[in-house]
């Protein structure tokens, strides 16, 4: 059997491919914000309100075709909604929300793209409409201390521009000024709060930082999805505080298809799990291993299977310590009855570049010297006629080296594919990482379900694992089924 150690090049894509791609998968898009999603889930009370004013646990109880599958983690993340407040809950209230406002900057510090700032304005309009006082909280990149580069400073006029108002800054997010700025604060005003993270007590989710944050409110908003995975002062330590601590429009929106549309999906539901390595993945395959009808498995991690069932892989990437974990996936999968599909032929080049030389090889024939950067065209096929049949399909990670135009057409083509069966009505998501940046770069984002805009925390929630900054939040009332 041909050697399979996985070249050091394989960890990942050189840095400078890397950037743009980082870039775009870090960048959300707010294109959810349109009415079609609600009607392709099927959710009977939401149907009249793009910013999903009814709370998680209406829509679950709301799914036409429940799972009769065990459903994991859903009911304790159903949480009350910024939508479930009234105008009298709200009125003159000073509500402190926190959102994920970090967006890239450029060395003159203007804003290379604004979605994560649009995305928030759903639940900040929602309440300076209702007469809120607003006390907006983010962060901004990884200061270590004050660092004047990741202000949010540069944010103030284009929130200002989208909100319609003029949004005040404060230089601080705590302290006397802080509060006189509050205090002076009219129903309907905004006031931003400075970076969060220039205080090391946010990440550490010190107590009584997070005191001194939430006495400047009433109630709380989280809003801020790309961090809900953190236990952070400003996520999770200020609900100690604050009471009513409700999820906003835009977390709400993940959890009712990242937690509600996965547990209880339409059936068939596929999911396609692709990425570097099948070991950053397992939790995630485990966990759809038990919703899914379809697995379909691209990227770097197959070769970790095909070499567990035995071929020669060249020098694609190969987990070695990660064999016997493959063996024992493929083997859970048939037990649950779940469709396995591993691509039958490959994209095979002669070095890790965008110019490699390249060819189309079954997956058995991959030879000595040659790796595996894409899926090819026979699987391509395959996995497109196995999705044919879905009625929910979620994605997590791309087929190939999509960051090379050479090696992107496997991932490519399965974004296109779900941009057609999104057309006929399948619930397709989108969950975080690669594969967002790949629907991006096809220019198919705006058709799918649903893009997650957070990565760490879309996968977690995969896992099936609780974030702590949306356990934290209060519990939605039950609704009588
Ligand atoms: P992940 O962050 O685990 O979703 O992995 C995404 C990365 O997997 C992308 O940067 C891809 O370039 C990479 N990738 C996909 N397919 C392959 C492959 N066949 N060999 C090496 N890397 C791959």
């Amino acid at each position: 059997m041909a050697s399979s150690a996985a070249s050091p090049a394989f960890c990942g894509i050189p840095k400078a491919s890397t950037a743009a791609a980082r870039a775009s998968l870090t960048a959300p898009t707010t294109r959810f914000l349109s009415k079609t999603p609600l009607r392709r889930l099927g959710f009977a009370a939401a149907a009249a309100d793009p910013l999903l004013s009814h709370h998680v646990a209406t829509k679950l109880v709301s799914f036409k075709n429940a799972s009769a599958k065990p459903v994991r983690g859903v009911a304790s993340m159903a949480k009350k909604s910024v939508g479930d407040l009234s105008g009298a809950d709200l009125k003159g209230k000073k509500v402190f929300v926190r959102a994920d406002l970090n967006v890239p900057l450029d060395d003159s510090q203007n804003i290379t793209d604004d979605t994560r700032i649009r995305a928030a304005v759903p639940t900040i309009k929602h309440l300076i409409s209702n007469g809120a006082k607003v006390i907006l909280s983010s962060h901004l990149g990884r200061p270590k201390g004050v660092t004047p580069k990741y202000s949010l400073a540069p944010l103030v006029p284009r929130l200002s521009e989208l909100l319609g108002i003029q949004v005040v800054k404060a230089d601080d997010c705590i302290g006397p000024e802080v509060e006189k700025l509050v205090a002076s604060l009219p129903e309907g005003g905004v006031l931003l709060l400075e970076n969060v993270r220039f205080y090391k007590e946010e990440e550490k989710n010190e107590p009584e930082f997070a005191k001194k944050l939430a006495s400047l409110a009433d109630l709380f908003v989280n809003d801020a999805f790309g961090t809900a995975h953190r236990a952070h002062a400003s996520t999770e330590g200020v609900t100690k505080f604050l009471k009513p601590s409700v999820a906003g429009f835009l977390l709400q929106k993940e959890l009712d298809y990242l937690v509600g549309a996965v547990s209880s999906p339409k059936r068939p539901f596929a999911a396609i799990v692709g990425g570097s390595k099948v070991s950053s993945k397992i939790g995630v395959i485990e966990s759809l291993l038990e919703k899914c009808d379809i697995l379909l498995l691209g990227g770097g991690m197959i070769f970790t299977f095909y070499k567990a069932q035995g071929l020669s892989v060249g020098s694609s990437l190969v987990e070695e310590d990660k064999l016997d974990l493959a063996t024992s996936l493929l083997e859970k999968a048939k037990a649950k009855g779940v469709s396995l599909l591993l691509p039958t032929d490959v994209v095979i080049a002669d070095k890790f570049a965008p110019d490699a030389e390249s060819k189309v090889v079954p997956a058995s024939a991959i030879p000595d010297g040659w790796m595996g950067l894409d899926i090819g065209p026979d699987s391509v096929k395959t996995f497109s006629d196995a999705l044919e049949t879905t009625k929910t399909v979620i994605w997590n990670g791309p087929m190939g080296v999509f960051e090379f135009d050479k090696f992107a057409v496997g991932t490519e083509a399965i974004a296109n594919k779900l941009a057609e069966l999104s057309g006929k009505g399948v619930t397709t998501i989108i969950g975080g990482g690669d594969s967002v940046a790949a629907v991006e770069k096809v220019g198919v984002a705006n058709v799918m379900s649903h893009i997650s805009t957070g990565g760490g925390a879309s996968l977690e929630l995969l896992e099936g694992k609780e974030l702590p900054g949306v356990l934290a939040l209060d519990e939605a009332t039950p609704v009588a089924v």
